[in-house]
C-alpha cells in the first residue's frame, strides 16, 4: 500500500506557482489577485478563508477578503462581486459555500464573471468541464486529477465509482474521469447498493461527508481510494469518508486525511487563479 501525499504534492506545486508569479511580476508587472466572499460567521469557513489567504500571500499573490455578516443581502453580495468582476487588480473570485439558507447559492455565483470563476462553479466553466473544453475547474476534483498524474495512475477503461455527487465535488470529478476515458459509476444518498458499485471498482473516489461510510468490504483488493471527506469528530480529530485502518492494507495507493486531498484543494485555487492573471489582456 502506498499513501498518496497530498501535502507534498501541495507544496511542490505551490513552490512553482511562486516561481511563475515573481516571472509574471518580472516580464509584464502583473500580480495575480483572489477576492474572497466570506459571509457568516461558520467557523470552518473562517478557516478555510485564512489558510486560502495565508496561501495566496506565500507565493506571492494580492488578495482581499470581503467578510458580510449572514444578514446581508443578496443584493449587498451581488453587488460586491460586481465590485471584483470590474476590478482589474482581481483574477479570481471565490464566494466561501455554503451560504445562509436566506442566499440563492446559486444565483450568486452566477453572477460571477466566468473568466474569473477560479472555483470553477459557474454553468459557463461546468458546461465547457462537460463538453471537454478548457476551462476553470473545481479545486478539489482538479487537485485529485494531479494526483493521479504525480503518481502515474492510468485512468483510461479504468472502472471508478465515485461516491457523492455534489455541484462542487462529485459531479466534475465524474465528468473529469470521464474525459480521461474512464469508466464512471456515479453513487449518492439514494444508490440502492453502494457495496455493489464500489466492490468492483478499479478506483474508489469518495466525498460525502459520512466518517468511516467505506468499510474493509467494500473495496476489492488492490484498489485506489481517494478520501475527499474532511469531517469532524467528537474528540475533536479530522477523518474522512474512509475507514483508514481497516481499507488501507487492501489499496495498491490511498490517500489519508488529513494531508491528502484538502492540500490540494488551496493549491488549485492558486493554480487556477496564476491561470486567469497569465489570461489577462
Ligand atoms: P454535499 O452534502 O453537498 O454532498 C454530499 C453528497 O454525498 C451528496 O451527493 C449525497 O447524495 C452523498 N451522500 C451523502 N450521504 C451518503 C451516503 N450515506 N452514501 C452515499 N452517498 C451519500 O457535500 P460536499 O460539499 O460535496 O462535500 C462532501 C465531503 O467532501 C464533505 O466531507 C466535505 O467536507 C468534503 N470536501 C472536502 C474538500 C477538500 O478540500 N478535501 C472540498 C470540498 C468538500
Amino acid at each position: 500500500m502506498q499513501r498518496i501525499d497530498g501535502q507534498s504534492l501541495a507544496k511542490k506545486v505551490q513552490a512553482t506557482v511562486a516561481q511563475e508569479v515573481a516571472q509574471l511580476k518580472q516580464e509584464k508587472n502583473i500580480v495575480p489577485g483572489l477576492a474572497v466572499i466570506l459571509v457568516g460567521d461558520d467557523p470552518a469557513s473562517h478557516a478555510y478563508v485564512k489558510m486560502k489567504a495565508k496561501a495566496c500571500e506565500n507565493v506571492g499573490f494580492y488578495s482581499i477578503t470581503h467578510s458580510m455578516p449572514d444578514t446581508i443581502s443578496q443584493d449587498e453580495i451581488i453587488a460586491t462581486i460586481e465590485m471584483m468582476n470590474a476590478n482589474p487588480r482581481i483574477d479570481g473570485i471565490l464566494v466561501q459555500l455554503p451560504l445562509p439558507k436566506h442566499i440563492d447559492t446559486n444565483k450568486i455565483l452566477e453572477v460571477i464573471n466566468p473568466k474569473k470563476d477560479v472555483d470553477g462553479f459557474h454553468a459557463y466553466n461546468v458546461g465547457r468541464l462537460v463538453t471537454g473544453l478548457d476551462c476553470f475547474v473545481a479545486c478539489t476534483p482538479l487537485g485529485v486529477m494531479k494526483m493521479f498524474e504525480e503518481y502515474n495512475i492510468e485512468l483510461r477503461g479504468k472502472d471508478v465509482c465515485v461516491v457523492g455527487a455534489s455541484n462542487i465535488v462529485g459531479k466534475p470529478m465524474a465528468s473529469l474521469l470521464l474525459n480521461a476515458e474512464a469508466t464512471v459509476t456515479i453513487t449518492h444518498i439514494h444508490t440502492k447498493d453502494l457495496k455493489a458499485h464500489t466492490s468492483r471498482a478499479d478506483i474508489v473516489v469518495v466525498g460525502v461527508g459520512v466518517p468511516g461510510l467505506i468499510k474493509e468490504d467494500m473495496v476489492k483488493e488492490g484498489a485506489i481510494v481517494i478520501d475527499i471527506g474532511i469531517n469532524r469528530i467528537a474528540d475533536g480529530s479530522l477523518v474522512g469518508d474512509v475507514d483508514f485502518k481497516h481499507v488501507s492494507p487492501k489499496c495498491s495507493y490511498i490517500t489519508p486525511v488529513p494531508g491528502g486531498v484538502g492540500p490540494m484543494t488551496i493549491a488549485m485555487l492558486l493554480s487556477n487563479t496564476l491561470k486567469s492573471a497569465k489570461a489577462r489582456v
